[in-house]
């Protein structure tokens, strides 16, 4: 006989996205059980770069950055062309920290803490396997989904949040919604694919400062290295994946910038790899996929709604904030209506990331050709006003799409609550070698 359980929503996945939305329903008194196949701390192939959007989620949610081991407050971005003229880029101001860089096997264990903490239930090592949603007649909200877990569990529950990142398990299982470039629920053609590598004994230059840059061979993607402390830093490249873009391609294109003349004199000799670099996929474009299906009893967020943000493919803020989105719905409409939860979702994703998306489109579709990299850097280098604001606008001090939505723009519109006031750096012994 196989054992069961009975919960309200059942969260699948506890990156950012599922640990957002878990807390915040748990928080609201929704019974929650959390499933992850894999055992925390565990890695995540990540950047781990946390723009001033993603610090101000966090610190809604409530996140104690100390809580964090490998936290590391960063106060300002480089963004260099390809010819080397550098733009410094100030990202600080009101005593508050607008960017930071964290391990995720840090970040991802403390988030999954929260939700233990707000009262969901938090099942690590097993995996979904099968999910199953019976079609319930007049949309009554009763416990119509029924997973599987790897170690034999059967969970039913009324609502199924797939947080479950690129790969997604929940959307291959239901096939519902595919955007044309996922094939047999593979994220292929269109999203950005980004290799990683945590390098130990790097140069002052490459732990004082994020550095993001333009190579015409990567464009309209880019290389960067980020600071973490200890003279560690997390290094990689993101290519937009297209038809004719190979793995062998790909894999040399990180080999090339790994070895090329920038990357090498910013890390400095006494720089080395820390272990082999990892590659993932970073699915992004929420307006091109179903986010909520099956009636509203199946929502997707994070990765798994292809959330990322198709011009950086910074995907950890939309991650939290669809999470908590996602949670809100569930919240608000849950006990009476699947499908005024699926269509309240739907509605928040479109006021809150679709808009943002298609400007990102459009503004990688300009720094794919060298020029327009070329012009960008130029641009935001120009005076002070210019690196400040591109800074902000950039790291989502302020919503990107502002410029172009005039109903925003009211007195107040620039000034989003600061996150985390006076986080200070702590520096560990370095590690070399
Ligand atoms: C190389 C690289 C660099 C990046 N750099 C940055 C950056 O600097 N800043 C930024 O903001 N974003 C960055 N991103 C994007 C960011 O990593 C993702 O957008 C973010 O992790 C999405 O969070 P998530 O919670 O949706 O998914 P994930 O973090 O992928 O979490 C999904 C979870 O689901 C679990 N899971 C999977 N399948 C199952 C299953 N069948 N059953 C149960 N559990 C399952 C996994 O174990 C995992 O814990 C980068 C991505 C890559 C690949």
């Amino acid at each position: 006989m196989t054992a069961g359980l009975e919960t309200d929503v059942l969260v699948v996945g506890g990156g950012p996205a599922g640990s957002a939305a878990a807390t915040t329903l748990a928080r609201a008194g929704v019974d929650v059980v959390l499933v992850d196949k894999a055992r925390f701390p565990r890695d995540k192939c990540c950047g781990d770069g946390l723009t001033t959007g993603a610090l101000r989620r966090l610190d809604a949610l409530g996140l104690d950055p100390m809580r964090v081991e490998s936290f590391t407050p960063v106060e300002s971005l480089a963004v260099r062309s390809e010819f080397g003229r550098i733009a410094h880029l100030p990202l600080s101001g009101n005593d508050a920290c607008k960017a930071a860089v964290a391990r995720r096997r840090d970040l991802d264990a403390a988030l999954l803490e929260l939700a233990r903490g707000a009262g969901a239930t938090v099942l690590e090592g097993q995996g979904l396997e099968a999910l199953e949603v019976e079609e319930l007649d007049g949309a009554l909200p009763g416990a119509a989904c029924t997973a599987g877990l790897s170690g034999g569990l059967e969970v039913r529950s009324r609502y199924v949040v797939a947080a479950d990142g690129a790969w997604s398990k929940v959307r291959a299982q239901l096939a519902v919604g595919q955007a044309p470039r996922v094939r047999g629920g593979r994220v292929l053609e269109g999203d950005w694919h980004a290799y990683r590598a945590y390098v130990t004994g790097v140069s002052s230059g490459a732990s004082e400062r994020l550095w993001v840059w333009f190579d015409p061979a990567l464009l309209p993607g880019y290389a960067w290295s980020f600071p973490l402390a200890g003279g560690v830093a997390n290094v990689g490249i993101c290519v937009r994946r297209t038809a004719g873009v190979s793995g062998a391609a790909l894999a040399s294109a990180w080999r090339d910038e790994l070895e090329g003349p920038f990357l090498s004199s910013l890390l400095g000799g006494d720089a080395a790899l820390e272990a082999p670099a990892k590659s993932w996929p970073i699915p992004s474009g929420i307006d091109r996929v179903v986010v909520a299906a099956r009636g509203g009893r199946v929502l997707y967020v994070g990765d798994a709604a292809y959330a990322a943000d198709p011009f950086t493919g910074e995907g950890i803020a939309q991650a939290l904030e669809t999470g908590t989105e996602c949670a809100e719905a569930i919240i608000d409409h849950g006990a009476t209506s699947p499908e005024r939860v699926g269509a309240s979702y739907r509605e928040q994703v479109r006021a809150s990331l679709a808009l943002e998306h298609r400007l990102s489109r459009v503004l990688s579709s300009i720094v794919a050709a060298p020029l327009g990299a070329r012009g960008a850097v130029r641009v935001v280098g120009l005076n002070a006003w210019t690196r400040r604001n591109a800074g902000r606008w950039l790291y989502e001090d302020v919503r990107r799409t502002i410029p172009l939505t005039p109903r925003r723009w009211r007195r107040g519109a620039l000034r989003l609550p600061t996150p985390y006031p006076r986080v200070e750096r702590v520096e560990p012994p370095v590690s070399r070698g």
